[in-house]
């Protein structure tokens, strides 16, 4: 088939998803992201072709929406939406994290839960797809009000997940604080103490490394894509975005592998450190972000050299490597032109689809190399996977096995890319990863007929 024949193909299956789903453009954008590699690798295998599996995949098996009403510290009722989709359960049962933040809705979690079916996939274990969480704003509420939404939330959510059905995690928003208070909730509902949930605390069934995993996971990650071009992160000057979970891990590692991080951010703007953020630096921004739950410019109170900028994002500071890991869509085309005028040469996705298509496309065109969270950041939920093998063989594994299972699947998955990915000389990350995830779960679709 042609090229035109492929944008004609596609602009046809998009405007299909379209018109039964007008209004959700992030989960519309995932799909696009998908069915653009997929549509013409289903062309050249017609086995996928005849048994509509994309058709199939971008419907939900289940969502559910429900009210979440709960009581404020002045005894004031509050009421926030609750959401659940269980998107692809061909791998194994569902497993996705929940998001807690102002922004979430049936689009967001759609398209959280769309990514996640590949994502899963990647990590080669066995495990669906799925997503949820609440408008909830978790920032500025009191711990009390936390819990009282917490166990509000879960007063509905219990009866749709299980140990056997739906795992569910945290996301943004949802930490270990939030995942206490739901586990405990859950676990009073069901008189059952299961492994209905992964980033448990470890003195209760969490796994050793599942706060790290996705943060070191990517640092790993990218360190497979420079190896198989030739180089090394030693030396290498890192931007990251965000400051939460994923941004702290990944700072973490990327300071162990011997890079010089200068950028952290929040959604009030990002702090510049010429001097590089150290593991010294890293712990005060931990006790800042984690414990005193507080902005991300108090930094340069105590780090008078940093600069902080506010209502911006960290694309314009000159780098090597970019690792968005805030959130969706924070990498648009602006960012994207800088970071390649300022010699970027790599960026890889933390954050759940941070890069907006018009970006990606700019990457393309300049050879940078373009890792998608769907497998830079799948580290978390293999983790989440270790999580649970743990919790079945009722034991715990140190630190170091952990670790070991996390490289080695992060490794795996850039295999994976590399096998479907690569054009002439080149490694089309986006292209591996969507192919390498969707074959998995096709053909086990095939092979359970037609539910
Ligand atoms: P956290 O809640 O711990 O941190 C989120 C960070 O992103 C905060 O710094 C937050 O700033 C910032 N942020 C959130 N929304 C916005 C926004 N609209 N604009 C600018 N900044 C924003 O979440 P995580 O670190 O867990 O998650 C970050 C990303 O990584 C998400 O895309 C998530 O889906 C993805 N991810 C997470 C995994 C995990 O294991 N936790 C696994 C795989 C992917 P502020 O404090 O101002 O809100």
């Amino acid at each position: 088939m042609s090229t035109n024949n492929h944008q004609t193909q596609l602009k046809g299956f998009i405007e299909s998803v379209k018109a039964k789903q007008p209004h959700e453009e992030e989960f519309l954008q995932a799909v696009e992201e998908v069915a653009e590699f997929i549509l013409p690798f289903i062309e050249e295998n017609p086995k996928y072709k005849k048994a509509k599996l994309l058709e199939r995949m971008v419907e939900p098996e289940r969502a559910v929406l429900f009210r979440v009403p709960w009581l404020d510290d002045k005894n004031e009722i509050q009421i926030n939406k609750g959401f659940r989709v269980q998107f692809n359960s061909a791998l194994g049962l569902y497993k996705g994290g929940l998001r807690f933040h102002p922004s979430v809705n049936l689009s967001i979690l759609k398209f959280l839960g769309f990514e996640q079916i590949f994502k899963n996939s990647l990590t080669g274990l066995p495990l669906g797809g799925g997503k949820g969480g609440s408008d909830f704003d978790p920032k500025g509420k009191s711990n009390e009000e936390v819990m009282r939404f917490c166990q509000s939330f879960m007063t509905e959510l219990f009866r749709h997940i299980g140990s056997e059905t739906d795992i569910p995690a945290g996301d943004i928003g949802v930490g270990a604080r939030e995942v206490g208070y739901m586990f405990g909730q859950y676990k009073r509902l069901t008189n059952e103490f299961t492994g209905t949930f992964t980033g448990k605390g470890v003195k209760w069934g969490g796994s050793l490394l599942r706060t790290e995993a996705t943060g070191y996971g990517l640092l790993y990650f990218v360190k497979e894509m420079m190896q198989h071009n030739g180089d090394s992160l030693e030396g290498k000057t890192v931007v990251i975005s965000g400051s939460g979970n994923v941004a702290q891990y990944a700072c973490e590692k990327a300071i162990e592998m011997g890079a010089k991080v200068v950028t952290l951010s929040d959604s009030d703007g990002y702090i510049y450190d010429k001097d590089g953020i150290t593991h010294e630096k890293l712990e005060f921004v931990k006790e800042l972000k984690n414990e005193k739950r507080a902005r991300i410019k108090e930094y340069t109170k105590q780090y008078p050299s940093a600069k902080f900028f506010g209502d911006k994002r960290p694309w314009e500071v000159k780098c090597d490597v970019a690792l968005p890991c805030a959130t969706q869509n924070e990498l648009e085309e602006e960012g994207a032109k800088a970071l390649v005028k300022n010699g970027c040469k790599l960026v890889a996705e933390g954050a759940n689809m941070p890069t907006t298509t018009e970006a990606i496309h700019i990457f393309e065109k300049n050879d940078i190399l373009y890792a998608p969270g769907k497998a830079s950041n799948a580290g978390g939920v293999a983790t989440s996977g270790l999580e649970m093998t743990q919790n079945s063989l009722r034991l715990s594994w140190t630190k170091e096995k952990v670790d070991e299972e996390l490289k080695a699947i992060m490794r795996k998955i850039h295999d994976q890319c590399v096998e479907y990915g690569k054009e002439n000389n080149n490694v089309n990350y986006l292209k591996g990863a969507n192919i390498a995830g969707f074959v998995r779960v096709a053909d086990a679709m095939i092979e359970q007929g037609v539910v």
